[in-house]
């Protein structure tokens, strides 16, 4: 029995009792959709456990209340009830979170149900007590993850509808973002932590979970897992990026000569290209100039800012096109890293010309570059590409 089919058994008299403090009165139906709206705005574990109260004393006197077991009545979604598909039948992984560095695995990734429990290591517990403060920078944390079933591959974090999760029947509060009452919550759905939940003054205590949602008729199914976790900063994020996913100068220089070559008839064969060195989000200099693999313009933005606005608040959504640009899709162009080294620091502005090289167009204060040393400075990457051909002839 759910808490919505609860309210739909109720009479007036019981409905009331719900608004205490409110504006009581109204049509059965009226008191009923501002209930369901009451439960969906407020998420209140004393909400829940005020509606199985009445429920079972109002229509059901013969029922043995036992309010210690009401989130059990309450639950949304009981997974005894039908059979829902384990992990062994899928083959589903979770997509890493940037910001977190799995240490151990708590409850393996299986079916959401409602209840979950788990006990620390001695370890584990040690490190929860000692390593809690983020800007040490080696915070430790115990979170849930929940995602999709049904596809076979690795899922982005995804919340069910109208979710509460309780440890050690505390409820937490959970970043939900939704568009409409009773919908799914929209991406992303950063990890639960439960860390502040968790019973850490003796060794090998249970740490017991209870989570409901709505299941919509099993049109999706979800899995979820408990990771012990260590939170990276950005600059560690930043450290990986940099070690593992930069675009080389002569791929940079193709791509570049492509939209030269390809522009032609365009604008692009009389103005050349465009790149600001300034960082669309700071509006300050670029230090480590990136984009998405998605992204189809030259333009960058800068990894660390990127990476550290994220942290904070999570959409991963490319500043200059507003198209997915997740941690793991972002590119470091090597060769707009280089002419950041050799431009001035006054210099906010650069073109690539129909010649595929650069200059610089703009200084700070808006002024435009015509001096003759700029135009002396010119890098020729059409030159530079040749002498690396001929080295290779002569190979
Ligand atoms: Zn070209
Ligand atoms: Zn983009």
């Amino acid at each position: 029995m759910d808490a919505m089919s609860m309210l739909k058994s109720f009479r007036v008299v019981d409905l009331r009792e719900l608004f205490i403090g409110k504006e009581k009165k109204g049509l059965k139906g009226d008191l009923i959709r501002r209930a369901i709206q009451l439960i969906q705005n407020e998420c209140s574990q004393e909400l829940l456990t005020k509606i199985n109260d009445i429920y079972n004393s109002r229509c059901q006197p013969q029922a043995v209340t036992n309010p210690r077991a009401s989130p059990q009545i309450l639950s949304m979604k009981i997974a005894d009830s039908t059979p829902s598909p384990s992990s062994q039948d899928s083959d589903v992984k979770l997509m890493s979170f940037p910001f977190h560095q799995t240490l151990d695995i708590l409850v393996d990734l299986t079916a959401l149900k409602p209840h979950f429990s788990f006990t620390l290591s001695e370890k584990q517990r040690k490190q929860l007590i000692t390593q809690t403060t983020r800007f040490s920078g080696d915070e430790v944390q115990v979170v849930i993850r929940i995602c999709y079933t049904e596809s076979v591959g690795v899922e982005d974090d995804q919340y069910p509808p109208e979710l509460f999760v309780f440890v050690n029947r505390q409820m937490l509060p959970l970043q939900i973002r939704v568009r409409k009452p009773g919908e799914e919550p929209r991406r992303p759905c950063p990890p639960i932590n439960i860390t502040s939940q968790l019973k850490l003054s003796q060794p090998g205590d249970i740490q017991s979970g209870f989570i409901t949602w709505r299941d919509r008729g099993k049109v999706k199914c979800y899995s979820f897992a408990v990771h012990l976790v260590r939170i990276l900063s950005a600059k560690e994020l930043l450290a990986q990026l940099r070690k593992s996913s930069v675009e080389s100068v002569e791929c940079c220089r193709a791509r570049v000569c492509e939209k030269l070559c390809t522009g032609q008839d365009s604008d692009v064969a009389t103005t050349g290209l465009r790149v600001s060195l300034l960082c669309p989000l700071g509006k300050t200099r670029l230090r480590v100039p990136c984009r998405g693999s998605g992204c189809a313009h030259l333009q960058c933005f800068d990894a660390l800012t990127y990476v550290e606005l994220n942290n904070m608040k999570p959409t991963w959504m490319c500043p200059v096109c507003d198209r997915p640009a997740p941690f793991t899709l972002l590119t470091i162009d090597g060769l707009l890293s280089s002419i950041l080294v050799t431009a001035e620091e006054s210099v906010v502005e650069i073109e690539f010309v129909a010649d595929g090289s650069w200059r610089s167009v703009k200084d700070q204060h808006g002024n435009a570059r015509r001096s003759p040393q700029t135009e002396l400075s010119v890098t020729s990457l059409h030159s530079l590409a040749a002498s690396e051909i001929i080295d290779l002839t002569l190979d």
